[in-house]
């Protein structure tokens, strides 16, 4: 066991289904001897693999931690191969606020790993989910969403792959999540120095998956019922709900991203695409308007790529250095 001070209700080790906190000690004003609880449920029964599945890493996305907690409630061991850990609100005081950081030290904990045993709330979670929970694990599955200022389509992220074995489970993960689209980007692997809950996993040699489902930090109906099936799609994929039945595939669009356009003035932006769009290099994709000074023209933005809209901002004010598009192009 690494050298962690937070300590778990539910034992990893035990079959059946636990439920309980992690219980990450936060000596406070209000609190001498209290501890921040992690949500956790583990659900384990015969021969199987270990797979993570965790949302609330970034707070304000929340098509995943319903998601899991619907599926922390359905899951009965009897219908399970293997071991399911579920954390629906990975940084918990995060998702308590429903923020993208934690209001306790700002912490964003999807750029904390690998975390520090001994260092803030948000990186003794970082760290207990790399050296704790992602070594019993050969899979996992992170869920997002664009969060408050950025919506995305249902996306299905990952690597490529080091290994044809590693490539070919990502890309069975991505064929059994079928979300609509999906983008497949290079570097990972063992050596990664990525300060994700994916660089985690892939440190750890667990092959792992991201979604981006949805944003604007509101819930969409129509995405969550996609992520609760793709969810157990993957889990049947995998061999751990055999006697789940999946529906036909409706497949994936892949892509690949060019790079996000970002404001350079301060104002507040007409948007001229919407997510699914095509833009050509040079295309004006929207004006950045300054209604306090309405006298005055606004500021185009043109697109330095070609390609579709894959992601937009929903903020409607921006400054220098907000991302207001993320584009990307069809792989071919
Ligand atoms: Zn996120």
């Amino acid at each position: 066991m690494a050298d962690t001070l937070i300590t778990s209700e539910v034992d990893f080790d035990a079959l059946g289904k636990q439920t309980g906190f992690l219980r990450l000690p936060h000596s406070v004003h209000q609190s001498a001897y209290g501890w921040i609880p992690v949500p956790v449920v583990v659900v384990a029964n015969g021969d199987g693999p270990t797979i993570l599945l965790m949302a609330g890493n970034h707070g304000d996305e929340y098509e995943g931690q319903i998601a899991l907690s619907k599926l922390a409630q359905e899951l009965e061991p009897a219908a399970v191969c293997g071991r399911i850990i579920i954390l629906p609100m990975a940084n918990f005081p995060a998702a308590q606020a429903g923020t993208r950081t934690s209001p306790i030290d700002a912490g964003n904990l999807n750029r904390s790993f690998p975390g520090n045993a001994s260092g803030s709330p948000t990186e003794m979670i970082a760290h207990y989910i790399e050296e704790v929970l992602l070594p019993l694990c050969d899979y996992a599955v992170d869920l997002h969403s664009g969060g408050s200022s950025l919506y995305y389509p249902p996306t299905l992220f990952r690597g490529r792959g080091h290994s044809a074995k590693e490539t070919a489970a990502l890309e069975a993960m991505q064929l059994a999540f079928d979300l609509p689209y999906s983008w497949a980007f290079g570097g990972g692997g063992r050596g990664s120095t990525a300060r994700t809950a994916m660089g985690a996993a892939n440190r750890k040699g667990v092959i792992s998956v991201m979604t981006e489902l949805g944003g604007g930090g509101a819930v969409s109906g129509e995405i969550l019922a996609l992520t609760e099936r793709g969810l157990r799609r993957v889990l049947h994929s995998l061999g751990m709900l055999p006697n789940y039945q999946p529906d036909a595939a409706r497949g994936t669009r892949e892509v690949s991203v060019c790079g996000p356009i970002y404001a350079y003035d301060a104002g507040v932006f007409e948007p001229f695409k919407a997510v699914g769009d095509p833009v050509a290099k040079n295309d004006v994709v929207g004006v950045v308007q300054t209604p306090d000074t309405p006298w005055r023209a606004g500021v185009e933005v043109k697109s330095p790529y070609s390609g579709m809209v894959l992601c937009k901002r929903v903020m409607a004010q921006v400054k220098r250095g907000d991302a207001i598009y993320q584009i990307a192009e069809d792989l071919v």
